[in-house]
């Protein structure tokens, strides 16, 4: 991940060691290598935009600096600019205030709702927590079974319905859940939904008649970055379909270009909260942008 963009970042800002000073000309072709670096990752346009106009404003309002030559300035600003990006500071769950806290999962199937159901609950657990796993992914056939088996690897607790029970209503499901967390003495509830292979307004409806029966403290958007492209346009439909207070990043072990992780916040506006790095659920932590920054500039 990362690899092609720091390794182009890195040759534009070789090739400004050895300035005395930056004229004009080399803030505009550096903010043009810099423009290909990021559409070459697959950042949105907008984002880019917004970045270069950020960048190119800031260098020419550079002071001189004892401290700094001209490359190590730009890299400061393009460090500072990333992180501001990718969200600033890293953003923390909102617990309630009563419990217990529901934090619901949405995203497409294949995302990687399921496995970070299991990721979150081990990650709680941890924090002290006591969540329950709700299993209202009842669309694939062996989503409340990996559900269970993801929870039994954390040791944590799983509410799912019945088999034969003929249970079949999500919204039911999710709604009883929350009653039952509530007597278990659970102090948060993690949702996992159903997610297609694409968007459809079933599956937008479906969601939000879950968000409306547990009214979620956090909705987290979870999004494979391998998908490039797709990741925004996703982040968007789910945004407008469902809303989300949050968005988690997956498979950021995988070789994808890294345009999500730099889009996904720009477009929505919601800030990336967690980050998946494997299948284990040990492969998983809070995301913290200046990290991600620096692992881009290498
Ligand atoms: P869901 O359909 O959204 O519930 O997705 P799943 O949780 O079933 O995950 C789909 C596949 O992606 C599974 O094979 C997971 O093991 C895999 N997966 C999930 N998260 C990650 C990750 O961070 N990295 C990698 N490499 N694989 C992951």
């Amino acid at each position: 991940m990362f690899e092609t963009l720091s390794d182009r970042l890195d040759k534009v800002f070789t090739g400004l060691r050895g300035k005395g000073r930056l004229s004009e000309a080399d803030i505009d072709a550096t903010a043009r290598e810099i423009r290909i670096a990021l559409l070459e990752a697959d950042v949105a346009l907008p984002v880019v935009r917004e970045f270069i106009g950020a960048v190119k404003e800031r260098a020419r309002g550079a002071e001189v600096s004892q401290a700094l030559n001209p490359a190590q300035q730009i890299i400061k600003i393009v460090n500072e600019e990333l992180i501001g990006v990718l969200g600033g500071e890293t953003r923390r769950i909102r617990y309630a205030k009563s419990s217990p806290t529901v934090i619901m999962l949405a995203g497409l199937q294949g995302a990687g709702k399921t496995t970070l159901a299991g990721k979150l609950g081990r990650w709680l657990k941890g924090q002290g927590h006591t969540p329950l796993l709700v299993a209202c992914d009842l669309q694939r056939p062996n989503a409340v079974n990996q559900l269970s088996i993801v929870a039994g690897q954390a040791g944590v607790d799983v509410y799912a319905p019945q088999p034969g029970n003929g249970v079949g209503d999500p919204v039911q499901v999710a709604r009883e859940s929350i009653e039952h967390a509530r007597r278990t003495m659970h102090d948060v509830v993690v949702v996992d939904t159903a997610g297609r292979l694409g968007i459809d307004a079933e599956l937008m409806a479906q969601a939000a008649g879950i968000r409306d029966a547990v009214q979620p403290d956090e909705t987290l958007f979870v999004v494979d970055a391998m998908i490039g492209q797709d990741a925004v346009t996703t982040a968007i439909a789910f945004s407008e379909g469902v809303g989300f207070s949050g968005v988690v990043l997956t498979k950021l072990d995988g070789d994808a270009r890294g345009g999500a992780a730099l889009s996904v916040r720009g477009v929505t506006g919601q800030p990336i909260m967690f980050a998946s790095t494997g299948e284990k659920l040990a492969d998983f932590d809070v995301f913290h942008p200046e990290r991600m920054a620096s692992r881009i500039l290498g």
